[in-house]
């Protein structure tokens, strides 16, 4: 599953980071230069995000609640 890979530039080298999705408590670091690639507070509202999506497709079809 190497396909979800992001790529963030940093904003402070410029260098390209190929980075997994988000995880909370895990932000992405650049692999050049260290500068956080995103803040915290963005970080952890992609984790959250990402979480909601996987239990919206984690639900039972709707064809099966009857
Ligand atoms: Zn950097």
């Amino acid at each position: 599953m190497d396909q979800d890979v992001f790529i963030i530039v940093c904003k402070q080298c410029q260098a390209s980071n190929r980075i997994k999705p988000y995880a909370a408590g895990k932000v992405p670091v650049c692999a050049k230069c260290r500068h956080p690639l995103v803040d915290e507070d963005e970080n952890e509202a992609h984790a959250r995000y990402s979480q909601k999506l996987k239990d919206f497709y984690n639900l039972p079809d709707i064809n099966d609640l009857k």
